[in-house]
């Protein structure tokens, strides 16, 4: 697991050597005539503001960027590196009052007990993780009736998403299914997609 804190603060040309082992697991390094290729399968988490001063949308506190600065900020995360990211969720700032109401969630043990099942379900069925499916596996272990498909279609036209990301969509889509331990719906391809839509407005499209 590699976890980016204040992820825009990274040179963006590291960021952008991180797109070939996100899509492959490998990396290649070449060093005068030389080439080798290590094994680089990760999972890749990572944080940032909402802008450089990080209180943009705050209840309480003012944000002091132009809106230049936000867009610069925000751009120094490229499009298609965004397209890489599954999931993203926006998390606010709670006034501590709001936060100690808060209703207590469920333990960590018994999340964690649902994604093991999660996991041991995907290992049953195709002997690999969802996050590792391709091509005609993907399509078979996602196989979605006409009508969802065609709708799915046609929302991530709408959305102007890539070929990537469809892919991207149904592994996720998936996934959620089996956390349920149901049948591939639609609400999970919405949901899914909904994970995607978390940060719209960044990231650049060079
Ligand atoms: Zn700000």
């Amino acid at each position: 697991m590699l976890f980016l804190d204040e992820l825009p603060e990274f040179d963006r040309k590291v960021l952008e050597v991180l797109r070939e082992p996100l899509e492959t697991g490998e990396i290649h390094i070449s060093r005068a005539a030389r080439q080798v290729t290590f094994p680089a399968r990760f999972q890749l988490l990572a944080a940032m503001n909402p802008c450089p001063c990080g209180y943009l949308g705050h209840g309480r506190r003012a944000c002091r960027c132009t809106p230049e600065q936000v867009m610069r900020y925000r751009a120094k995360i490229s499009g298609p590196l965004l397209d890489r990211f599954d999931l993203m969720v926006e998390v606010g700032s709670l006034p501590l009052e709001e936060l100690q109401q808060l209703p207590s969630g469920d333990a960590t043990a018994t999340v964690r007990a649902r994604v093991v099942a999660a996991r041991e379900r995907q290992w049953q069925r195709q002997g690999r993780s969802n996050a590792e499916l391709q091509g005609a596996e993907l399509d078979e272990v996602c196989a979605l009736p006409e009508a969802e498909r065609s709708y799915l279609n046609q929302l991530l036209e709408k959305l102007a998403l890539s070929a990537r990301a469809y892919h991207r969509v149904l592994r996720v889509a998936r996934t959620l299914a089996d956390l349920q331990d149901t049948a591939l719906a639609r609400t999970h391809l919405l949901q899914a997609v909904q994970f995607r839509r978390g940060l719209a407005g960044f990231g650049s499209n060079e």
